[in-house]
């Protein structure tokens, strides 16, 4: 349930409203937008009754909210929420950013890329220390090591580093270590103790689709890590599992415009894992900025036949430099002011 605040509601009358709420038993979050000010409530509201809240004062109106999902909402917060990254990178409310690296973190080769890719254009660096592989007897990643060479290559560049973490036995690790965005990935998008784990952590996270999740599950997941008191979230559309198998994914490009219609987070396109093989990245990833991405993660791999994972939909940082000049052009296209007709 919502509660809108008359324009007219001084800050006390809003603290003292909060307070009644919270006094019977349920959770509050104030979304305190440029037009508007609203009371989102949380818990089992059938236990409010909608004409009490509405009798007051500076209440405007009251709203049921049916959707499972509160924190992550639109309803609850209209405004696009701005997550940032660190180093000045803000991504989402018009904010547009390109996240690029090696799918592996494999060593020296990192900076090399690193250069390569703040060269053409991205701004935040990614790469996997540690790596949820489909065997346990292929490479697992370099683990703490990898995230040393992350932070030393981010620093030095100036990009925020964006990375995998599985176990929420390591969260504390990646933030020792200092890492600037926690990926949760398609595997453990349902991992519900990871995304309490990661709430808790307070930093953003990159929380990535999972192979076969719904949209509002997807949200579900958001709202484990928001319910922890982490509103800084990141929703990335990395393609889902069909019966199509000419490609790795069938990258769902209709999550993002729908992504954005019901929740205020940024969302993020994966074109290298939605497509798996480097000939359809570049298309896919015009896609994403075309439908309103807020970023993009794409793999990007100096020599993609020696990669340790997921050599054949990473592109060579000349192809990425190509992608990018693209990427800017398109970009342009969907956000200028169009005169009217
Ligand atoms: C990755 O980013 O390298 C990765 C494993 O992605 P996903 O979880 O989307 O498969
Ligand atoms: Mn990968």
């Amino acid at each position: 349930m919502i509660a809108v605040v008359k324009d007219t509601a001084t800050t006390e009358q809003i603290d003292h409203l909060v307070s009644w709420i919270e006094d019977r038993g349920f959770r509050t979050n104030v979304s305190q937008g440029d037009d508007e000010t609203i009371i989102g409530i949380i818990g089992d509201t059938t236990r409010i009754d909608p004409f009490i809240l509405e009798s007051m004062d500076i209440v405007e109106r009251v709203q049921r909210v049916s959707e499972p999902y509160k924190l992550a909402n639109r309803k609850f917060h209209p405004e696009d929420t701005v997550v940032d990254c660190g180093h000045g990178v803000l991504v989402g409310g018009g904010h547009f950013q390109v996240i690029a690296g090696p799918c592996s973190v494999e060593g020296d080769n990192l900076m090399e890329i690193a250069r390569a890719v703040r060269a053409a254009g991205a701004t935040m660096l990614r790469g996997g220390a540690f790596k949820p592989r489909t065997s346990p007897y292929t490479s697992q990643g370099m683990g703490a090591r990898g995230l040393d060479l992350l932070m030393e290559a981010g620093g030095e560049l100036g990009m925020p580093v964006v990375t995998e973490v599985m176990d929420p036995r390591d969260v504390q690790l990646f933030l020792d270590r200092g890492v600037n965005v926690l990926q949760v990935g398609a595997r453990n998008a349902q991992n519900f103790p990871l995304l309490r784990e990661v709430g808790r952590s307070g930093i953003p996270v990159l929380l990535k689709r999972g192979m076969s999740e719904t949209i509002d599950e997807l949200l579900m997941g958001a709202e484990y890590v928001m319910s922890e008191g982490n509103a800084n979230v990141m929703l990335c559309e990395r393609g889902i599992r069909t019966f199509e198998t000419r490609t790795r994914n069938t990258f769902d490009v209709n999550a993002i415009p729908v992504l954005h219609h019901l929740t205020h987070l940024p969302v993020v396109g994966d074109p290298s894992h939605a497509t798996g093989y480097t000939r359809y990245v570049r298309s896919a990833a015009y896609a994403a900025v075309a439908a309103g991405a807020d970023a993009l993660e794409i793999e990007v791999h100096d020599c993609p036949s020696r990669a340790w994972s997921d050599g054949a939909q990473a592109l060579t940082p000349e192809q990425f430099s190509d992608a990018m000049r693209r990427i800017a052009l398109i970009r342009d296209a969907v956000t200028a002011p169009v005169e009217e007709a």
